[in-house]
């Protein structure tokens, strides 16, 4: 596994406006070092415990991002840190982040997710459901999370077109609430999208962040 060369090599075919996530989750901190050496800055997690460890061990200038389903309780802890969340999946959970970013004095960026999967597996939550946060007065009064986009998980399957489809479903989730509620907010402009199997498919459906892990640092043995 030479991970300069794998990041290089998902680099090399990505589109100038989206940018790669190296997810590091079940990785050691020496591995997400040779990344960082080969100069890449940006990487995930999925799991709290593991972020703040890494965080704390590892350079100050690393980007971190939270990917996985995040428990309310646990927020406090990486608020202080994380430039992005990635998978805010409740109403609940949004004002739990509003809340300690508030304690902490900063604005922390989020992306909704979007349960565009038919496995019951998935977090995520309807663009209906989406909506009536945008829509409700205590959101309106939210001083310290700024939405920035939408991220989604496809099914896992061999069939492209399925994952195609869900992709581009994602696409059409963005666009409708970009022109209902941002429209010409120049910052409410991600996709997250497309993993190590099928972030071709979500480049083409339009994702500006792609969530790669197993394609830089090998397979893992559990899949967190
Ligand atoms: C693990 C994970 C990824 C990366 O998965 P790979 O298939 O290893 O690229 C992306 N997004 C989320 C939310 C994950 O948990």
């Amino acid at each position: 596994m030479n991970v300069s060369e794998n990041i290089e090599k998902i680099k090399d075919h990505l589109p100038e406006q989206v940018r790669l996530i190296a997810v590091t989750k079940t990785k050691p901190e020496e591995m997400v070092m040779e990344a960082y050496h080969s100069g890449h800055k940006i990487f995930g997690e999925n799991k709290v415990q593991e972020l703040v460890r890494k965080y704390e061990s590892l350079p100050k200038d690393i980007e971190w991002h939270m990917i996985g389903h995040l428990q309310t309780n646990k927020v406090k802890y990486i608020v202080p840190f994380v430039s992005l969340i990635h998978s805010v999946d409740s109403f609940k959970l949004l004002k739990t982040i509003n809340k300690e970013a508030g304690n902490a004095g900063k604005v922390v960026d989020c992306l909704f997710q979007v349960k565009i999967a038919k496995e019951e597996s998935k977090f995520g939550m309807t663009v209906g459901q989406i909506k009536q946060i945008l829509d409700s007065a205590e959101y309106s009064s939210f001083q310290n999370i700024r939405l920035t986009g939408l991220m989604g998980m496809a099914t896992f399957t061999e069939d492209k077109e399925v994952i195609r489809s869900e992709f581009n479903f994602l696409h059409t989730c963005f666009e409708d609430i970009k022109n209902a509620y941002f429209n010409g907010v120049n910052y409410f402009r991600e996709i997250s999208m497309g993993m190590s199997d099928d972030y071709e498919i979500a480049v083409e459906a339009g994702s500006t962040m792609v969530r790669v892990g197993s394609k830089i640092f090998g397979t893992r043995n559990y899949s967190g």
